[in-house]
Parts: structure tokens; C-alpha cells; sequence
């Protein structure tokens, strides 16, 4: 199996750090193609906001927009069977013993990079990108930079390829990530983001804050609005 070393798969869920991926992987690959993953998900709605973004981005940066490749949509919809949290069911989102929120569906990363190299495997693409961070995060231990490092060996032994899975957002913290899209696409790819894509967990959509849409109490729109402010605050 040959895979093209300037194409790239991104996983994209429609939220602030796939969406930066995404750019960060415009501004670096030929060929770049996205998947998202339809897995019974409260916040649905960020599935909803991907193609707007796709368009956006096509739009807004044109020679992006010629490097922007197919979009592919994988129903998981079995992880809401085998798993009982609140991202799938309607529970109250709070934090667990162990320190993790009740919004951990365990191993969905894990299952997300296999699917990813599955399709890039069939699409004969070699870089797969994903916006897993340990810097400011819920604590997701399939977010670890370990957690990645091993999967990319594994994936590789087993599909018998050499696939590079990226994480430009592992170091940095929110802060930072809206800066890296200041870097990438200045202050338009900044606004597209925050008014278009999606990370609250409990998929409210109603109210535009000053950081995006969101409840602004679950662990999701908490983070992403200390990190805006933390931004605004550095940029001046
Ligand atoms: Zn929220």
C-alpha cells in the first residue's frame, strides 16, 4: 500500500481544536480529507456545523479551499450501546471519583484513530491529524500523548503501513489554540471558529458568547471560555 506522503486525514468533530487542525493541516498538506463520527452524541449538533465550516474555510481561504478533499461521516453509533455516560445519554454532566467527568466514553479515541486509519489506509493517505490535547484538558487518558504514540505503533504493525499521526495541539492550551488559528488564517479563521464551530457537550446553540455557543457551565464551554479570555487578554 503506497500513502501519499503530502495527503492528510483529519479527524474532525466540528469543535475548536479539530477545527484548527484543519487549518493547520490546509496550511501544510496537498490534499486534505475529514471524518467525523456520527456516535449518538448529545451535542449532535457539532455534526451539523461541520459542513459550514468546511464551506467557510473553502470560502474564506481559496487556495485552502482547493486542498479541501472528500468529507467522510462514520456511523459508531454501537458506542452509545456499549457504553452508559452522559456525552450519549441524557444524565446530568458531572465530575467522577476518579477525576474524570461522566462525559468519558472509554476507549472512544482509541476507536476513532482505528477507524481514521482505516480510511486512510483505503485512501491511501499517510498523515493523520487529530486535536487531542493534554494541556488543558477533561483528563481523558485516550487524549495522552502516550496514549497516541502507541496507537500510531500499533496501527502501523497492524495495517502494515506507515501512517504519522499528528497532534499539533498536545502542549498547548486553549489559549494558544486560538492563537495558532490567529497565526494560520488571522483574525477571519479566528471569527469563523468561534462563530462556527461547536464544543459544548450538552449541544446548546442558542446563545452567542463572547467565545462561541454553549450552555457555558459544562467542562466543554468552561474550558473553551477561559481559554478565549486568556487569549483576549494576551492579544490586548
Ligand atoms: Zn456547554
Amino acid at each position: 500500500m503506497t500513502l501519499d506522503p503530502n495527503a492528510a486525514l483529519v479527524l474532525f468533530s466540528g469543535g475548536q481544536d479539530s477545527a484548527t487542525c484543519l487549518a493547520w493541516a490546509l496550511s501544510r498538506f496537498n490534499r486534505v480529507e475529514t471524518l467525523g463520527f456520527d456516535y449518538g452524541q448529545r451535542h449532535r449538533v457539532e455534526l451539523d456545523v461541520r459542513a459550514p465550516l468546511r464551506a467557510g474555510l473553502a470560502a474564506g481561504f481559496p487556495a485552502w479551499g482547493e486542498k479541501l478533499g472528500e468529507d467522510h461521516v462514520i456511523d459508531l453509533s454501537v458506542l452509545g450501546q456499549i457504553s452508559d455516560t452522559a456525552l450519549t445519554q441524557d444524565a446530568e454532566i458531572a465530575m467522577q471519583a476518579n477525576g474524570l467527568p461522566n462525559t468519558f466514553v472509554p476507549g472512544r479515541n482509541l476507536l476513532f484513530f482505528t477507524f481514521a486509519a482505516a480510511i486512510a489506509y483505503r485512501r491511501g493517505i499517510k498523515h493523520i491529524v487529530t486535536g487531542v490535547c493534554e494541556t488543558d484538558y477533561s483528563g481523558y487518558p485516550d487524549c495522552r500523548d502516550d496514549t497516541v504514540k502507541a496507537m500510531q505503533v500499533a496501527l502501523n504493525l497492524g495495517m502494515e503501513s506507515r501512517f504519522a499521526l499528528h497532534t499539533p495541539l498536545m502542549w498547548i492550551d486553549k489559549a494558544a489554540t486560538w492563537e495558532m488559528a490567529r497565526e494560520l488564517g488571522g483574525a477571519a479563521l479566528v471569527e469563523l471558529i468561534r462563530t462556527g464551530s461547536h464544543s459544548c457537550y450538552k449541544g446548546e446553540r442558542e446563545t452567542l458568547h463572547g467565545w462561541g455557543y454553549g450552555c457555558g457551565a459544562c467542562p466543554a464551554c468552561t474550558l473553551r471560555a477561559q481559554g478565549w479570555q486568556r487569549f483576549k487578554a494576551e492579544a490586548g
